[in-house]
């Protein structure tokens, strides 16, 4: 809807209207008795782990039988998990129609991926399967603390503002969800004032954000030595890979907890953090393998996790592997009380890495900007001679030729001395169609 053209040539006042209609239509089919009474059942179970076993195996159980005896990609692979082979991406991709379930009620929906790397997927859902998300979702803003009505902000990938507008407000209004939406497309330095003080004034308790949007707003503030100055329950923060750091940065500069979410199109996995900060593997969401492979640099088993579909019978995906890695935790349980398992932390998208200069490939690149002042934002670009162009977003006053020289030399550190690195000042960080930020691009 938002790059219609009815909708980018309105006044603002009718974006608004549109964009509230929109929501309003959304969360009535979304947010029904239902998926009320399925959030209630999810937070019935997660400190019981007798209660959490049982709804989560019959679940698993439900996904085989059903496969087993419907699905053409698995038909007579029997009942027990451990006899389904492994499918990732491209087995999705050559055998499209083999995974779909002929019991089609109701409406079906085709989700894509933005097909940013490879291939788009298509995935079929029917309106179960998004009642069912809706569900993981308000029992994720539970634990944020959101109660319904509060006042939340939204920076995610929408382009609810036209790229044309060049001066603000660049921000609309969800009347019916209390809801200001910002845009992440235009979150240049000098428009960065103007995102914390509408969402003061609007008086925004809960900011649901991508991670590169409220990482950079924090950073922002701290280049000007400010703290957030309205009062936050809380940050709910997904869809891209949330550094420690960042998490850091974001919770010391708006003062409250981070929230982050890890979730993929495919459905197969979700790990929530708490208030304590844990990663939680959701275990009533999906059945969560996780594969060994390798070590970390400080000596973590890592993990690719690999997980199985709970939620969408029309197009059951088993054993998927993900290509997205875990760091194993020791600890064997959380503070906050929930009986999920406890992963250290969720390492970067497989596709996010650079070569070094033995052509090895390096995938945390987070510490790379560490240390360097007056950066809002960052991204590696590596071309076929494996030089590098690193687009920065700066503070001007504070980013002078001696920082620019310490991301060269922490780029060279981790990728090798004979790489060419280069320093390019934007305006801001390129989005993909769905506003998110690459870290890495690697241009061959
Ligand atoms: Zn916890």
């Amino acid at each position: 809807m938002f790059t219609s053209k009815v909708y980018i040539k309105s006044p603002i006042f009718i974006q608004n209207i549109l964009l509230s209609s929109r929501a309003f239509i959304r969360k009535k089919l979304r947010e029904n008795n239902d998926c009320e009474k399925l959030t209630q059942k999810l937070q019935a179970h997660e400190f019981n782990s007798e209660l959490l076993k049982q709804y989560s195996d019959g679940m698993l159980s439900d996904v085989v039988t059903n496969a087993n005896e419907t699905v053409d990609y698995y038909i007579g692979t029997g009942t027990d998990i451990e006899k389904y082979p492994y499918i990732d991406k491209s087995t999705i991709n050559s055998h499209k129609y083999e995974f779909v379930s002929p019991q089609k009620r109701g409406a079906v929906i085709n989700g894509a991926t933005s097909g940013t790397t490879g291939a788009p997927l298509v995935i079929p859902q029917n309106m179960q399967s998004i009642i069912t998300e809706q569900a993981f979702v308000s029992r994720g803003l539970a634990w944020a603390g959101f109660k319904e009505g509060d006042k939340r902000a939204w920076i995610r990938g929408d382009m609810i503002v036209p790229l044309e507008q060049k001066k603000a407000p660049f921000w609309r209004y969800s009347y019916f969800e209390n809801m200001i939406m910002l845009s992440s497309f235009h979150m240049a330095p000098a428009n960065l004032q103007s995102y914390i003080d509408t969402m003061v004034s609007f008086g925004v308790q809960v900011i649901q954000a991508y991670p590169s949007s409220i990482a950079t707003l924090a950073k922002y503030l701290e280049v000007n030595n400010q703290y957030y100055p309205g009062d936050l329950k809380s940050i709910v923060t997904s869809s891209e890979s949330l550094s420690k750091e960042d998490k850091h940065l974001i919770e010391t500069r708006f003062k409250c907890t981070v929230f982050d979410w890890y979730g993929l199109f495919e459905r197969v996995a979700a790990i929530a953090s708490c208030e304590h900060g844990r990663y939680h593997i959701l275990t009533d969401y999906a059945h969560v393998e996780l594969l060994p492979a390798g070590k970390t640099e400080s000596g973590q088993q890592r993990a690719e996790i690999v997980g199985t579909n709970f939620n969408n019978s029309l197009y059951p995906l088993i054993r998927y592997k993900t290509g997205d890695h875990v760091v194993m935790s020791d600890e064997p349980n959380c503070p906050c009380g929930r009986v999920f398992p406890i992963v250290d932390s969720i390492e970067g998208r497989i596709g996010d890495y650079l070569l070094g200069e033995d052509r090895q490939k390096v995938y945390i690149l987070n510490h790379i900007p560490k240390g360097v002042e007056g950066l809002l934002g960052s991204q590696f670009v590596q071309k076929k001679d494996l030089s590098i162009d690193v687009l920065v977003v700066v503070d001007g006053a504070l980013f002078n030729k001696t920082q620019e020289d310490k991301l060269i030399l922490n780029t060279k550190e981790r990728l090798g001395a004979s790489i060419k690195v280069s320093v390019k000042t934007v305006d801001a960080i390129p989005r993909t169609k769905n506003g998110k930020v690459k870290q890495a691009i690697r241009e061959f």
